[in-house]
């Protein structure tokens, strides 16, 4: 059999039409420019054949010849078993679903499993202070929006001084819990910063109808500082966008807007596994302070009767809203 192909010579980019001949068993010989060039067939270096690239024969003398791929140019390459791994994945669809089930799995495996295990221990290895001053920066943001507590100084103290007072009878937290107030139109709401702040809105601490009900929503609060819930999306936002800088080559603005992450973040809620385990550390400590968790579950209804809009921050997961109730009070 004989192959019609391009040959180059060596050290070249010269082009001569050229003639493979293939039909020894063990030695191939080009036919170029009036000369042929035999040798044996162990000593061509033969390209690996990809998809429908062309095969490049290389010969120990220099000469190279490159051959289109074709039909008869397949046979042949099977015949002397120089179709290579990629050839035969490549023809094997199943083998590419396969490699991008794969695939898939690690990039997904990554996001769910991964990145939450990483993020919780970043966030735990972080020097406090750099949550301190995370949650500092996310409060001055807030406080573009947010106005000064009408609250009475003596009630604020006094609430200041029952957390402080549950505090001495559960285990100790990350960060020393230091209780805001502020007003807002968001409605009844609450929030823990990063680096252990929690803040109270007035409209909350109006809903709720007696000390024991208020208490339970700080707790879940505390909960989620207990946690360090903040940290850890923080954090896992952060990689993220570390991941798509790098892919993106985009890198300015990392550090700039994790306090707006962090506003974004405590405006929309956290994921339905940090709520229940603020839940859960809140009705543990209610059992503990008051001996019932029954308040927290009032609390859910006070604010699932309110005709609002906002959904508060410790009921986001909406769809759980009559389990966690329930949980609450089981
Ligand atoms: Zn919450």
């Amino acid at each position: 059999m004989r192959i019609q192909g391009t040959a180059f010579p060596p050290r070249s980019s010269v082009r001569y039409e050229a003639e493979l001949d293939v039909s020894q068993a063990n030695f191939l010989s080009l036919r170029v420019d009036g000369d042929i060039i035999s040798c044996q067939k162990q000593d061509v270096e033969i390209s690996v054949p990809v998809g429908n690239l062309p095969i490049r024969f290389a010969f120990p003398d220099g000469w190279v010849f490159v051959v289109e791929r074709s039909a008869e140019v397949s046979a042949w390459l099977k015949r002397n078993s120089k179709s290579g791994f990629v050839d035969k994945i490549e023809s094997n669809v199943m083998a590419w679903l396969v490699a991008v089930v794969v695939c898939l799995g690690v990039v997904l495996g990554g996001y769910f499993y991964a990145l939450p295990w990483v993020s919780e221990k970043v966030a735990q290895s972080l020097p406090d202070s750099v949550s301190v001053s995370l949650g500092n920066k996310i409060l001055e943001t807030f406080d573009n929006n947010w106005q000064a507590s009408e609250l009475p100084l003596e009630q604020q103290q006094a609430i200041r001084q029952r957390v402080t007072q549950h505090l001495q009878q559960l285990d100790p937290l990350p960060y020393p819990v230091e209780i805001i107030f502020r007003s807002s139109d968001i409605g009844a709401n609450a929030f823990a910063l990063p680096g252990g702040k929690v803040i109270l809105l007035d409209q909350l601490v109006e809903l709720a109808a007696n000390e024991q009900q208020l208490d339970s929503i700080i707790l879940h609060e505390i909960g989620h500082v207990h946690h360090r819930h903040m940290m850890e999306k923080l954090v896992h936002s952060s990689i993220l966008s570390v991941g798509v800088a790098l892919l993106t080559g985009e890198s300015s603005g990392i550090v700039d807007n994790l306090a707006g992450v962090g506003v974004f973040f405590l405006s929309n809620g956290h994921s339905r596994q940090a709520e229940s385990e603020a839940d859960h550390f809140a009705k543990q400590a209610m059992v503990k302070i008051y001996g019932s968790s029954e308040p927290m579950a009032e609390m859910f209804e006070l604010f699932q009767q309110q005709d609002s809009l906002d959904v508060p921050e410790w009921l986001n997961s909406h769809p759980d809203f009559e389990q966690r109730i329930q949980a609450a009070r089981d």
